[in-house]
């Protein structure tokens, strides 16, 4: 029987005073004023039980990590379409890469780099009546927390800086893989981004993918088969251009994103996620990938 709580405290103290935490991301101004000191970790077993340590009850810019939750949102209501505008190959680049989406004539490799992810909220801002809201409200449904929401000047910070996203945005436009205006869209994508969660709301929300498409509340939000792709998907693309060593290091399907959050799980087992905003070279949290790490290893809990 391992004692998770001394497993996730061992890994607390063994970083917590580590010096290099990397760098935290600035490209939205309103992100680089975050306490680069903030580190914390909630576990939860897939029998309900919960660890946690550190700054596990603060909230954090979900960022990223929010693309697999519009992706579970959007699948089941556009099963079969979907695949055809968003391709399911890692792409090897950093998420705002620009080329290989010229490329490949406007199908985006994956649907968690940043181009994917624009086609998903296109999808959404098609499929629903209130967008913005219907989304806010799937989550806090998932996470069953009504306080869950968008941090409107997050969002707006994005959008004044979000150059990257409106030529990807504009060049998926040309290639006929954007439905809705480009405005109308990337307002979708940057709320959603901007969605703030505590380390314990993020793994309520990913329990579904450890748990064959149902949520805490054992509501079946998605198939057990449409899990199984998505996790295939954090595992191959999750980590933008350092998937690999995501894989490598962990061993875990997971997400990370650029407010320094990471959730990770092991279908059937548990979900675990870690904040430390400080980002390496590749944009993913620094210490946060350390701690999974040492996770892994001190528990030998990893689908390798
Ligand atoms: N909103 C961010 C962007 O589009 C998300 C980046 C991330 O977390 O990877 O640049």
């Amino acid at each position: 029987m391992i004692d998770y709580q001394n497993v996730i405290n061992t890994i607390h103290q063994n970083l917590k005073d580590e010096v290099n935490r990397g760098v935290v991301a600035s490209y939205i101004p309103e992100l680089a004023g975050v306490d680069i000191n903030n580190f914390g970790i909630h576990l939860r077993l897939i029998n309900g039980e919960t660890y946690a340590t550190g700054d596990w009850d603060k909230k954090l810019s979900i960022q990223s990590i929010s693309k697999v939750l519009t992706l579970a949102m959007a699948l089941p209501m556009y099963p079969e379409n979907l695949w055809q505008r968003v391709d399911v190959e890692p792409s090897g680049n950093p998420f705002n890469h620009l080329s290989l989406l010229e490329l490949e004539k406007g199908i985006p490799r994956n649907p968690l780099i940043n181009a994917g992810a624009i086609v998903i909220a296109d999808i959404l801002v098609t499929l629903l009546d209130n967008p913005k809201e219907e989304f806010l409200n799937y989550v806090r449904s998932v996470v069953d927390d009504p306080t869950i929401n968008f941090n409107e000047t997050v969002a707006n910070s994005e959008r004044m800086t979000g150059y990257n996203n409106f030529a990807a945005a504009n060049l998926l436009k040309a290639y006929g893989n954007l439905h809705n205006d480009v405005d109308t869209v990337l307002d979708f994508y940057f709320h959603q981004c901007a969605i703030e969660m505590t380390c314990e709301q993020l793994t309520k929300a990913f329990f579904m993918f450890a748990n064959h498409g149902a949520c805490c509340q054992e509501n079946v939000l998605i198939s057990a088969s449409q899990a199984k792709r998505i996790n295939a998907l954090m595992l191959t693309c999750g980590f933008y251009d350092e998937a690999g060593e995501f894989a490598f290091e962990v061993g875990l399907p997971g997400k990370s994103g650029v407010g320094g959050g990471i959730v990770a799980l092991l279908p059937n087992q548990f979900t675990i996620s870690v904040w430390s905003p400080g980002l390496n070279k590749r944009g993913n949290s620094l210490l946060g990938m350390k701690a999974l790490e040492q996770f892994t290893t001190m528990t030998k809990h990893s689908i390798f």
